[in-house]
């Protein structure tokens, strides 16, 4: 699933092309129209595709920008303003192209979904294999209110104090810490595999209850989550998966994993041991971890 760095990286990569930009129409794939008929709200959520169409076209992309692990685009038209939020789900991607033909992974090029017409003449489109996705499109983030539920960027000032104060709340006192810190209320923007590595750097098992955590580990454990995302953005991200830039190529963040999908530790040399805890795969060292 894509995290925090690869939804950067996909934002950054289609931005130089579609800032400024009007969406002179909006193509929906077959898969689409049917789930939709069907009132399974495939990829488009809340509203008609025809009511979608209405409230893009012809409406300028204004500004883009990732929040947490969405690409958000604010949209205007003489003086109406709307927003498209976008969650690449577990394996959606977004690419700038001549035409669909040009997207280079096959699995991408056959699994188009949605396709917005820029008046530069290129194509904003988007792709998803498993059709978890998600793109809305809202008169303000009021229409949307667990978007507005998510905590601080995690590389702003308010974000520390703000994880700080969920450790005083009684929802995650007898959970697991991986739990609490994948929860994006909590953190933003920080998945399963950034949320192992931040646990093998701070050296805190994964399974431990968050209320066990001291004031020091718990202020270490964000430092690292920081620390991780900064460098999934640095590398690229993950390419683990699924997982490419706008334009078809790798990051190279799984070089620089410690734990996520390893098998032996590259500090102490024992095995990485895998466990679900909170129904997510939690991969770690139990004796760099306690
Ligand atoms: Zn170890």
């Amino acid at each position: 699933m894509p995290e925090l760095p690869e939804v950067e990286h996909v934002k950054r990569g289609i931005q130089p092309f579609v800032q400024g930009q009007t969406i002179e129409s909006v193509v929906f794939s077959d898969k689409v129209k049917e789930g939709k008929a069907a009132n399974k709200e495939t990829i488009i959520k809340g509203l008609a595709l025809d009511t979608f169409q209405h409230l893009t076209e012809k409406f300028v992309i204004k500004d883009i920008e990732r929040r947490s692990k969405y690409i958000v685009f604010y949209l205007q038209r003489d003086d109406e303003e709307r927003i498209l939020i976008s969650h690449l789900g577990m394996a959606g991607g977004f690419f700038v192209v001549d035409s669909v033909e040009d997207i280079s992974v096959a699995n991408y090029r056959k699994h188009w979904h949605v396709i917005f017409k820029l008046n530069n003449g290129k194509l904003l489109v988007y792709s998803d294999i498993r059709r978890f996705g998600e793109i809305r499109n809202v008169s303000s983030f009021e229409a949307y209110p667990s978007f507005l539920e998510i905590a601080p960027e995690p590389f702003t000032e308010a974000a520390m104090p703000h994880y700080l104060s969920w450790f005083g709340k009684k929802l995650y006192q007898n959970k697991p810490i991986k739990q609490m810190i994948l929860d994006h209320r909590v953190i933003s923007g920080c998945g399963n595999i950034y949320a192992c590595e931040a646990l093998f750097r701070a050296g805190i098992h994964p399974a431990r209850l968050s209320k066990d955590l001291n004031h020091q580990e718990r202020e270490m454990l964000f430092y690292y989550v920081r620390e991780v995302l900064e460098a999934g953005i640095k590398y690229g991200g993950t390419s683990i998966s699924d997982y490419l830039h706008a334009d078809g190529s790798k990051g190279s963040m799984q070089l620089h994993l410690n734990v996520y999908k390893q098998k032996v530790c590259k500090v102490c040399g024992n095995d990485i041991e895998t466990q679900v805890i909170a129904t997510r795969n939690s991969h770690f060292c139990t004796t760099c971890q306690k």
